[in-house]
């Protein structure tokens, strides 16, 4: 693994690094989305793909994403679409409306679809019952059939599960778990509004395991408010006595004019970007002195989790929920808000629940909007994905994937990777663009400078 004294991140670079820009979960973002994409596009965007598989044509292996927007109390940090509520029986007319959609997704195949992966994100996925939840999978099996050895993943918020309700996920198939950790320490917890107790995840990460759960993951945040360096320190310390398989370690961006829970975290409370850089050092540091690969962007993994293996044979993709180890999968996103991407298309679906349950009630599929891919939009997303995936741009692949000379075509960005060669983050071959292990640690900078709509 990369670490900062491997390679060499003094402080002026951790500072760079501790910028936000575009995370590549696609290409091109989602904020380049429009509204001119509608209903009729993502619908034949979907009978294309059950047209060419019923052809025999090559097609994307399938991913299902569902949305779950509600959560019992709000985080403070919080900047994800939610529906904070703790009226439960609102997630029985959610089901309602996702029956509607898979339907929808079902006239539109004329037949149920194979998929190979599953994921359940939110909000709280875990805000709906056992039942609920066992509902979902039969509403979704109407429309989709699970490979065997389909990836089936949850995101799970540790204060509203307990080692039972865990054995029934297993039970119903899911086979893959993410905890929302943050941080340990309770006064970070209080000045969040999150409290969950260390035992508590413990106790929970223990029935994961014992229940056969794989590729356990757990997200972190640096920069919360009441989080000092020697706090974080003792918070990494807990982490890796639990040793997750995956962590997730992200930086926390204050924008409370732009998301109304962070209004109530106070400004004085947060960590200086001395402090910041410090705790992100220290947390590069202790990963890698846990023995963890560092995978890209913030994410780390134990050398014999599937995630790590993916990165060292060259086999490691990047969707909406991350890194991931399956093939490039067109994903059907449901629920309120949920972004998918079927063929050459992206597409988003109504962010507001109002929006969303009457377009369902209408009859029509709930994208708001989307896009259809260019011939430079689909080059591009090959490249940033290699650099965001390899880490390394093989002119020939690229060559051969798109038709194009990469030195003509990409001419200026060449140009631009010099200055980024000096610093010591990529080397550029004759055939190839190779990132070096300082360079990884600033994918998102490197993949920026293909990005046609910065520029
Ligand atoms: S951070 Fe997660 S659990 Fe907390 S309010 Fe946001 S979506 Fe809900």
């Amino acid at each position: 693994m990369n670490t900062s004294s491997s390679v060499g991140l003094d402080s002026r670079l951790l500072q760079r690094l501790d910028k936000s820009g575009p995370r590549y979960t696609s290409y091109p973002t989602a904020d380049r989305f429009n509204e001119r994409f509608n209903p009729q596009d993502y619908e034949l965007a979907l009978k294309t793909r059950a047209e060419g598989l019923a052809a025999g044509s090559a097609i994307a292996p399938l991913s299902m994403y569902v949305h779950v927007p509600f959560c019992e109390s709000v985080c403070y940090y919080c900047a994800c679409n939610k529906i904070v509520t703790r009226d439960h029986t609102r997630a029985a007319k959610y089901l309602d409306a996702l029956e509607l959609e898979v339907d929808l997704h079902l006239r539109a195949w004329g037949q149920p679809q194979q998929a190979s992966q599953l994921h359940l994100g939110g909000g709280t996925p875990t805000f709906m019952s056992d039942l609920e939840i066992s509902r979902l999978m039969a509403i979704l099996r109407r429309a989709v059939e699970f490979s065997s050895n389909a990836e089936m993943s949850v995101e799970v918020d540790p204060r509203t599960v307990t080692p039972q309700r865990l054995a029934n996920l297993a039970e119903m198939g899911f086979n893959r778990i993410s905890f929302g950790v943050q941080d340990f320490d309770e006064q970070v917890q209080a000045a969040v509004h999150r409290l969950q107790p260390f035992e508590s995840v413990q106790g929970l990460m223990e029935s994961a395991r014992s229940l056969g759960y794989g590729s356990i993951n757990m997200d972190l945040i640096y920069g919360l408010p009441k989080q000092t360096p020697d706090s974080f320190a003792k918070t990494l310390g807990q982490v890796a006595q639990l040793r997750p398989d995956r962590i997730a370690l992200y930086g926390y961006a204050h924008m409370p004019e732009r998301f109304k829970p962070q209004r109530r975290i106070l400004t004085p409370d947060l960590p200086t970007s001395v402090q910041r850089i410090s705790m992100l050092e220290q947390a590069i540091n202790r990963f890698r002195a846990e023995g963890y690969d560092y995978i890209g962007m913030d994410h780390f993994a134990l050398p014999d989790d599937s995630l790590a293996v993916a990165k060292r044979q060259g086999k490691l993709q990047r969707n909406f929920q991350g890194y991931s180890t399956q093939p490039d999968c067109d994903i059907v996103a449901l629920g309120v808000s949920a972004i998918g991407r079927v063929g050459n298309s992206y597409s988003q679906n109504a962010k507001t629940l109002d929006q969303y349950l009457a377009a369902l009630r209408q009859g029509r599929f709930p994208t708001e909007k989307g896009l259809w891919l260019s011939s430079d939009d689909l080059i591009r997303r090959t490249v940033v994905m290699a650099l965001m995936c390899q880490g390394r741009l093989d002119f020939e692949l690229i060559e051969k994937t798109c038709g194009i000379t990469v030195t003509s075509y990409f001419k200026p960005e060449l140009a631009r990777l010099q200055a980024m060669q000096e610093e010591g983050m990529l080397v550029i071959e004759p055939r190839a663009v190779q990132l070096t292990p300082l360079g990884w640690h600033f994918v998102r900078s490197i993949a920026m400078v293909f990005d046609r709509y910065l520029h």
